[in-house]
């Protein structure tokens, strides 16, 4: 038996998946969003230019089709805002705010644990040339309303971080250098490495004893310059007008070069250590880390999907899921009544019914079992006697009541 690659899963049942895309999908159309496709297949060189060649994301867990030609190198994505970006500076003007959002998989050769796969599925959010913070609180708003409002989840917080500007950081990194320095034997073999090539990401350590030491770091947030300050407070009173709640967390940097300013988590301790389900921020420098020469500020996010599927799962009952149509299940009880049984399919399925014909079963009884397995609300049962009359037997599952019904009235009797 051939079984699925590592860290990936077959989809059996779809309906939690493709409700929280079509929830989400319909939830920010509202707000104005409207929805693109971009391919899965894209250059390299656009996620080690916006990443950044330091990632973990970059450095190990790309799935790159090996090439020739080392500029022609292509992958699968490991995740969609580069992606969006491109596609955003490729199509040349477009009115601003550009909103859009795009779901599909994304890849990552990471090890896989619960909730965390090497083909995983993202909703993605982004707003392309949005300056404004408000447009941070608003997006941040419109999240906390589909999880709790849509998804109906209860248990998860929102952790949220404010980078500052490029110059802050760079203010920031000797102070945080001297830190390191003076506990350096402490420090773990990673966080060894991250203060040479990425001194922020030492505060996505996991190790404890980093961990308790960070606690005493210096933090970006007690270091932005005024304009930063300003926007920082701002993003937090209008979060809170917005009755918004929310945990400053000031370790929280995200993994990826181009985030400034906001960066954001919704975490539920529902998924054990992999635990971010919606994660995102500001990303003013993508445009430019791209090529572009026009500055575009703009934010955005990422809902998980297999995490949210996944967290939705104890709470299919309270949710609006649609609901299956009635099933028509069609009986000959012979291959003596096919012809007959094939017209009625037909004829029903035209009509707009749901129908299933049940034409491999050895005696009535087996057929009927099978039947109220595919959970049939009408059985249309096809004798030898009801091709005589012109008539066919309609049980009603749920009552057991069967009534003998003319042909030719069958449609209009099963739709009144
Ligand atoms: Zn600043
Ligand atoms: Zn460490």
């Amino acid at each position: 038996m051939i079984g699925p690659v590592r860290g990936t899963h077959d989809w059996l049942d779809t309906s939690l998946f493709n409700f929280v895309i079509a929830t989400a999908a319909h939830h920010f159309k509202r707000a104005n969003f409207s929805e693109i496709k971009t391919p899965v297949l894209e250059p390299t060189e656009l996620f080690k230019r916006s990443l950044g060649l330091h990632t973990d994301v970059v450095s190990k867990e790309m799935f790159t089709i090996a090439s020739h030609d080392e500029s022609d190198s292509i992958c699968l994505r490991p995740e969609a805002t580069a992606s969006v970006m491109r596609a955003f500076l490729a199509a040349g003007q477009q009115s601003l705010p550009w909103k859009v959002f795009v779901h599909g998989p994304m890849f990552r050769h990471e090890r896989p644990q619960k909730g965390r796969f090497r083909e995983f599925h993202q909703f993605n959010l982004e707003l392309i040339g949005a300056e404004s913070i408000a447009h941070d609180a608003f997006t941040l708003a419109l999240f906390e309303q589909l999880f709790s409002q849509q998804f109906k989840l209860d248990s998860y917080a929102l952790l949220i971080n404010f980078l500052g500007c490029a110059d802050d950081r760079a203010q920031l990194r000797p102070k945080l250098n001297a830190f390191l320095d003076m506990h350096f034997d402490t420090l773990c073999a990673t966080c060894k490495v991250r203060k040479e090539k990425n001194v922020m990401r030492i505060f996505d350590c996991k190790n404890e004893q980093c961990k308790s030491l960070y606690q005493t770091a210096p933090y970006i947030t007690d270091h932005l310059c005024v304009s930063c300050e300003k926007e920082w407070h701002e993003l937090k009173v209008q979060l809170e007008i917005l009755a918004v709640s929310y945990t400053h967390t000031p370790s929280l940097v995200r993994g990826l070069d181009y985030y400034d300013k906001t960066v954001f988590e919704f975490v539920s301790s529902a998924l054990g250590s992999q635990n971010a389900f919606c994660s995102g921020g500001r990303y003013n420098a993508l445009a430019t880390m791209l090529g572009s020469k026009t500055d575009y500020p703009s934010f955005g996010a990422a809902i998980g999907i297999d995490r949210v599927a996944l967290m939705l799962e104890p709470l299919r009952a309270k949710l609006a899921l649609p609901q299956p149509a009635a099933i028509h299940a069609i009986i000959p009880l012979s291959s003596a009544q096919h012809h007959l049984a094939l017209l009625i399919a037909d004829l029903l399925f035209d009509a707009g019914l749901t129908v299933e014909l049940i034409v491999d079963g050895d005696s009535i009884k087996s057929m009927m079992r099978k039947a109220n397995k595919i959970g049939a609300q009408y059985a249309i049962i096809i004798g030898p006697d009801e091709v005589e009359a012109g008539t066919v037997s309609v049980k009603t599952m749920m009552t057991g009541i069967e009534e003998k019904v003319v042909q030719r009235d069958l449609v209009s009797f099963l739709k009144k």
